[in-house]
């Protein structure tokens, strides 16, 4: 993880990572662009969240506008008519339930529409800077098993093997790590090998073929 941070300097940040400094930590900005993130290019999730929080930057106001509204700020982002509903949904239960704030827990969190154990964790760790939370998205859960530090099939069972295999004091930022590790360098095909700085630890679990 040391060598990692090392190595972090001038590679390109996942696209929360920048709102979250853009918009000073801001959980409820860190919620909507994490539902808006799943699979979908970070270019294409920070365009499209800068366009929807230019329209509206509160659950309240977001609340108001209409789905086909949400839809047209998000697009293209992928599955952008699902997106839009949850996106209205949960801004709703964040005015009708929560008082117009995001919660600070995840039982909480996972009651919101369209917010699962990656998106809670996002929350917790960026915008409430919680020191106990893991959040493992696809890059997360493939290069803890290629390093072998996990062995696992799903994110959410990776979430937990990590608890146990890893040193608290890296949890808060293991994602950051993994996520800009696997954008730019153990991409989920062709890693680049030759150029990783801690290719003389991985055991390359499953990596079949490499970046010549
Ligand atoms: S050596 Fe290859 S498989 Fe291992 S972490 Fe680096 S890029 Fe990924």
């Amino acid at each position: 993880m040391r060598a990692l941070a090392q190595s972090m300097t001038g590679l390109e940040l996942p696209a929360v990572e920048k709102i979250s400094e853009e918009q000073a930590e801001d959980p409820f900005q860190i919620l909507i662009a994490t539902i808006l993130s799943a699979r979908t290019q970070d270019a294409t999730t920070h365009a499209a969240s800068t366009r929807l929080f230019k329209a509206a930057r509160t659950p309240r106001t977001l609340a108001k506008l209409p789905v086909k509204q949400i839809e047209r700020l998000i697009y293209p982002v992928s599955f952008y008519r699902y997106k839009a509903r949850y996106v209205k949904a949960c801004c709703e239960m964040l005015v009708s339930r929560f008082g117009g704030k995001v919660p600070s827990t995840m039982d909480e969190l996972l009651l919101l529409p369209g917010v699962g154990r990656k998106t809670a964790n996002l929350v917790l760790i960026l915008g409430f800077k919680s020191p106990r939370n893991i959040c493992v998205d696809t890059h997360v859960h493939r290069i803890s098993n290629r390093l072998g530090w996990v062995r696992t099939t799903l994110p959410d069972e990776t979430e937990q093997a990590l608890y146990h295999a890893t040193d608290k004091r890296w949890w808060p930022y293991i994602n950051l790590y993994l996520v800009t590790w696997g954008q730019n360098v153990c991409r989920p095909v062709y890693p680049r090998c030759r150029d990783c700085v801690i290719r003389d630890e991985c055991p390359r679990i499953g990596v079949s073929r490499t970046k010549s």
